[in-house]
């Protein structure tokens, strides 16, 4: 069997075509203009995984939104859980950059931290 996937290793985007999909060991990638894709196509096949970045509400800081992110990938079958947390989280200024929001979002061993200082 063949299937098409858009590699979002870089902003080319290439429409990689992978044959045998469904059986790892035969599993064959094409179109890719460099390893990464190939890397990545196996990758989402075997265990997807993605970096997460968001906004966060604070209060009582020059600004009113937080940039965050995941300090490394999770899991893409609990992706749409973990922005259900940061979409519900609201802080009170001041936060550091790097500071960590949540610690171990859903046992994934990652942490939610900030991206910029809000004073
Ligand atoms: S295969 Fe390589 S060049 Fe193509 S989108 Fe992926 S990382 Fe970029």
């Amino acid at each position: 069997m063949e299937e098409k996937m858009t590699c979002i290793v870089c902003p080319r985007g290439c429409e990689l075509t992978i044959v045998n999909a469904e059986d790892v060991s035969k599993m064959e990638v094409f179109n890719h203009l460099c390893i990464r894709g190939k890397h990545f196509a196996i990758k989402e096949k075997t265990n997807p995984m993605r970096t997460i970045t968001a906004t966060v509400k604070i209060n009582d800081g020059k600004q009113n939104r937080l940039p965050v992110r995941t300090d490394g990938e999770i899991p893409k079958k609990v992706y749409m859980d973990i922005v259900d947390i940061i979409n519900n989280i609201e802080l009170k200024a001041p936060v550091k950059r790097e500071d960590i929001i949540i610690e171990n979002v859903l046992d994934t061993g990652i942490n939610i931290i900030a991206t910029k200082s809000v004073l």
